[in-house]
């Protein structure tokens, strides 16, 4: 079977949208495009319509009720708000003081959580960065760990987005209550490809995003608990009032009306692509690992999304690698911040040395990917990786059973 190139396997920065998804949102650019805040006439009535309808989808998808969702730009947003609402509103003491309450996050969660805690710390919260263990997982013994007399929000992720893990939500969400202690999760790379039910997992606030799961990108939403507790929130944006105050702004209602749609579709289409997508990445690994020496898949064994993977190799340098490999689209151990390249912090946070951090692959599955094209890329990959081993004086020693961390380099 042909493959068409380039093929797309970075299904965790961001989805194609569905075309069923784009068809539905069209009729809200041209047609009903009211202000759903309009109140007094028919124009702004059905806009209404289209966002009543999506926030039910989004509801249905989480086991929510649809007065609990708070329609936000993204994840990104969704994080801030969640964070920074539920701090300031519960804070122990007055803007200004220190000791205002302790939170507890991860030091592997995605920026757009560790940089509202940073913001926060500095305002004077106390934030808890917890360690994962190898496997890359957080566990409610970790969490019960670092929970304090003082703790007012913890604050995990449901997914890694570069490792695929996934942590003990329904545990550490039943000890935050225990605690009595907010519970937000980041359910960005969970929501949509998972089941998830806000209730049984014992979730007060959950962040998730459109462009992650096949809806369109810049429109999110943020479930908000409202019985058993009433979870409060200080605006971040202030301004019209819209979504209950908590987030001020015209609606982005064709972007709303296809998050719903694509929270639909997901909720049909869920268990068939988990089954298929399993399967996918479990070839990528077994031919990778059984076909290459020196390489390693990060993350715990089983507790890993079915559509991602992360795999580390020995003895190849990573730029040359995605060089190699440039017609498949992946994500690399390296992330570029700014003109330096530094190793991922995710694995590093999970103890993998600098090196094999930046020789990673990222690889994520999704709707569009087929067999054939991960067959493409499991040969690709095989094949660059054996011909930069063939070039590596470094693999050359190895084989030869030098141990090379043991070897004192000449300081030229
Ligand atoms: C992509 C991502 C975000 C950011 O989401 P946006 O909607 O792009 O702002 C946050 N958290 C995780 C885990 C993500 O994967």
């Amino acid at each position: 079977m042909s493959v068409d190139l380039p093929i797309y396997l970075d299904n965790a920065a961001t989805t194609r949208t569905d075309p069923r998804v784009v068809e539905a949102m069209l009729p809200y650019f041209t047609e009903i495009y009211g202000n759903p805040g309009s109140r007094n006439h028919g124009f702004g009535w059905v806009a209404e319509d289209g966002i009543d309808t999506a926030r039910q989808q989004v509801a249905d998808l989480i086991g929510a009720d649809r007065k609990e969702i708070i329609f936000t730009s993204g994840s990104t947003e969704s994080n801030n708000l969640a964070i920074k609402g539920a701090a300031s509103m519960y804070a122990k003491g007055p803007a200004g003081s220190t000791g205002r309450g302790h939170i507890i996050t991860a030091l592997h969660e995605h920026k757009a959580t560790l940089d509202p805690c940073k913001r926060l710390q500095k305002e004077g919260f106390d934030v808890t960065y917890l360690e994962p263990g190898r496997d890359g997982l957080i566990t409610a013994e970790m969490v019960k760990g670092a929970m304090r007399e003082d703790t007012i929000l913890v604050t995990i992720m449901w997914a890694n987005n570069e490792l695929g893990t996934i942590n003990e939500i329904p545990e550490i969400g039943k000890l935050c209550k225990e605690h009595g202690a907010i519970f937000h999760t980041d359910a960005t790379q969970w929501v949509g490809k998972m089941p998830t039910n806000v209730n049984t997992d014992n979730i007060d606030l959950l962040s998730l995003s459109g462009h992650k799961m096949y809806g369109p990108k810049g429109v999110g939403a943020l479930y908000v608990r409202r019985r058993r507790p009433r979870v409060r929130l200080t605006a971040i944006q202030e301004g019209g009032g819209q979504e209950r105050g908590f987030r001020s702004g015209t609606l982005n209602v064709s972007g709303i009306v296809g998050l719903g749609k694509a929270c639909e579709l997901c909720a049909a289409e869920m268990d068939s692509e988990q089954e298929r997508l399993l399967k996918l990445r479990q070839k990528i690994e077994q031919r990778i690992t059984s076909e290459l020496d020196t390489v390693q898949v990060n993350g715990h064994a089983d507790k890993r999304l079915p559509h991602l993977t992360n795999i580390s190799f020995g003895f190849v340098e990573g730029e040359s690698m995605m060089m190699a490999i440039k017609e498949i689209a992946v994500s690399s151990g390296s992330a570029c911040t700014s003109a330096s390249l530094e190793p991922s912090y995710v694995l590093k946070a999970l103890g993998v040395g600098d090196d094999l951090a930046h020789s990673s692959l990222r690889i994520s599955m999704g709707r569009y990917t087929t067999e054939a094209e991960v067959d493409y890329a499991i040969d690709k990959i095989i094949e660059s990786v054996k011909k930069l081993r063939e070039l590596s004086p470094l693999y050359d020693m190895h084989n030869e059973g030098i141990d090379i961390t043991k070897i004192e380099w000449q300081a030229h």
